[in-house]
């Protein structure tokens, strides 16, 4: 019965009556056989999702003074991912009570103070904050870092348990809808949890509620698949590492190396679904593809040789926002209402934010019982447009040919690194709230957005005559040799 209401469709329960009376016979039988006295329930909010957006939404409104049910279907994470972060995350996660120093006094992370961009031919070039930017009058945190998100998952779930959150460990298949109200979830196994308030942090697979209200969406690129796995490392690569695979003339496909603890790198392999799929048929393995790919590059090649059992996860995403994702009384966050491709480094740092603004939206209009039309504007504006600005800008300049084509490899990643790092320290320093605040800052981003576009445009009409335009080979290979002095 469980199983089997689990296929139902999310939208059917609720609009079919005879489901709908079927999963009301469900949980009468499963609380007359006492398997569970507690079919309905009653919470201030409920958060769908136990992931990272989830868990810090959820421990904002506890420490808000809300009684907070949080929906979780898995018990265990063996392999979280997300774990190099943008310089904006860390005064995120000290906001949950997790700081910088903190963190890597425990081992739960590392510092991250640049990333290092590597072609096949050896080349490479590295990007950092300059240190002028650390000092008066700009005061900015030039260090950032690259997490263990088993262990910072562990540590929230301990602040959740803390702040008194009752996690249950069941998969919502259903809403009770009232003129795009929420009144309450079903869950797979049987209970029905009312609330005021509703938060959908059910992350990019499900997004139950993009789903349910049939929200629009815009995506970017193709569907992507990305393997990863952990190795030991003997020696100590600090920043992230992105070693880029595709020649000018390709779509790009890369490898990342981000060194989770000291010891212990994570390294994983993204390129788009079709391309995968083709390895895939020709017979070779998850762990074949990544390995065939981390033999590329010297380095990578003798970690693959030292470790040759390492298991390999795999998951498969789609670049997407969607609009209109906040309601009268549901808000959407994290990868659910907009998912960031991984090279952006975005994906921590929004789901923070959003869980961050979600939280105070509903602690702010907790009396009211609804969010005003243009609170919810401003938070669909926010999250559309800084969504959209990141992968709009890392498809067009990283991902597509003609802009990389024209300025180089290296040429494009200074050229992205800089308004995508600004963007992030904007938004923190400025924390728009208001509409006009919104307004203001998201049409920056769009003037930014339609300048890269145009770019892109003007760069297909124009290709470059022969080859790229960054430095001669020589040259770059002369540089790589002198960033391998120890430092
Ligand atoms: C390949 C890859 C690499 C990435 N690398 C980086 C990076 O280096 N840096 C960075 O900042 N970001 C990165 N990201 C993004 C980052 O991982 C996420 O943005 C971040 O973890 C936030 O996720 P989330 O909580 O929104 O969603 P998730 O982590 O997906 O959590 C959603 C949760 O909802 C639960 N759920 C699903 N359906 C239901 C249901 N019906 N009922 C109840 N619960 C449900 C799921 O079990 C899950 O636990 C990467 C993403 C990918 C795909």
């Amino acid at each position: 019965m469980d199983a089997a209401l689990s296929r139902i469709p999310v939208a059917l329960l609720y609009s079919d009556p005879r489901l709908h009376a079927a999963l009301g016979k469900f949980k009468y039988l499963m609380a007359a056989e006492g398997q569970d006295h507690n079919a309905e329930l009653q919470a201030d909010a409920v958060v769908i999702g136990g992931g990272l957006a989830g868990q810090a939404a959820a421990i904002h409104l506890a420490r808000g003074g809300m009684r907070v049910v949080c929906l979780e279907p898995h018990e265990s994470f063996p392999q979280i991912i997300g774990e190099s972060l943008d310089w904006s995350a860390p005064q995120l996660f000290a906001q949950l009570g997790l700081t910088m120093e903190e963190l890597v006094a425990s081992g739960a992370a590392t510092f991250k103070r640049h990333i290092t961009v590597i072609s096949t031919d050896g080349s490479r070039e590295e990007f950092l904050p300059g240190a002028w930017l650390a000092e008066r009058p700009w005061n900015v945190e030039v260090r950032t870092l690259h997490l263990d998100r088993r262990q910072v998952h562990e540590r929230l779930k301990q602040s959740a348990q803390a702040h008194g959150i009752r996690t249950l460990h069941e998969r919502v298949i259903g809403f009770e809808i009232c003129d795009r109200r929420i009144m309450s979830v079903a869950t797979a196994e049987g209970r029905s949890i009312r609330a005021p308030w509703f938060i959908d942090a059910s992350g990019a697979a499900a997004s139950l509620l993009g789903r349910e209200f049939k929200l629009s969406s815009v995506a970017y690129g193709p569907r992507k698949v990305a393997l990863w796995a952990h190795f030991p490392t003997r020696d100590w690569v600090e920043g992230t590492t992105l070693y880029m695979l595709s020649p000018e003339s390709e779509y790009m496909d890369w490898i990342w190396e981000i060194p989770i603890q000291p010891g212990v790198s994570s390294i994983g392999y993204v390129a788009p679904g079709s391309k995968v799929k083709v390895q895939r048929a020709n017979g070779l393995t998850n762990e074949d593809v990544l390995a065939g790919q981390m033999q590329k590059f010297s380095r990578l090649g003798s970690l693959v040789k030292e470790n040759t059992h390492q298991r390999v996860a795999a998951t498969s995403f789609l670049c997407r926002t969607y609009q209109g994702v906040c309601g009268p009384n549901w808000i959407i966050i994290g990868e659910a209402a907009s998912q960031s491709d991984p090279i952006t480094g975005n994906g921590v740092t929004a789901a923070l934010r959003h869980a961050a603004e979600s939280a105070s939206l509903v602690c702010k209009y907790r009396e009211r019982k609804t969010i005003p039309a243009l609170a919810r504007v401003a938070y669909n504006i926010r999250v559309m447009s800084v969504g959209r600005y990141f992968n709009s800008l890392i498809e067009k300049m990283f991902y597509e040919t003609h802009l990389r084509a024209r300025l180089g490899l290296f040429g494009i990643a200074r050229a992205y690194t800089v308004p995508a790092w600004l963007a992030n320290l904007a938004y923190s320093r400025v924390r728009p709230k208001r509409l006009l605040g919104t307004v203001l800052f998201c049409s920056s981003l769009v003037a930014l957005r339609a300048t890269v576009w145009m770019a892109s445009r003007l760069s297909r009409l124009f290709p470059p005559r022969s080859g790229n335009s960054s430095q001669p080979r020589d040259e770059r290979r002369e540089q790589h040799r002198a960033l391998q002095t120890p430092r």
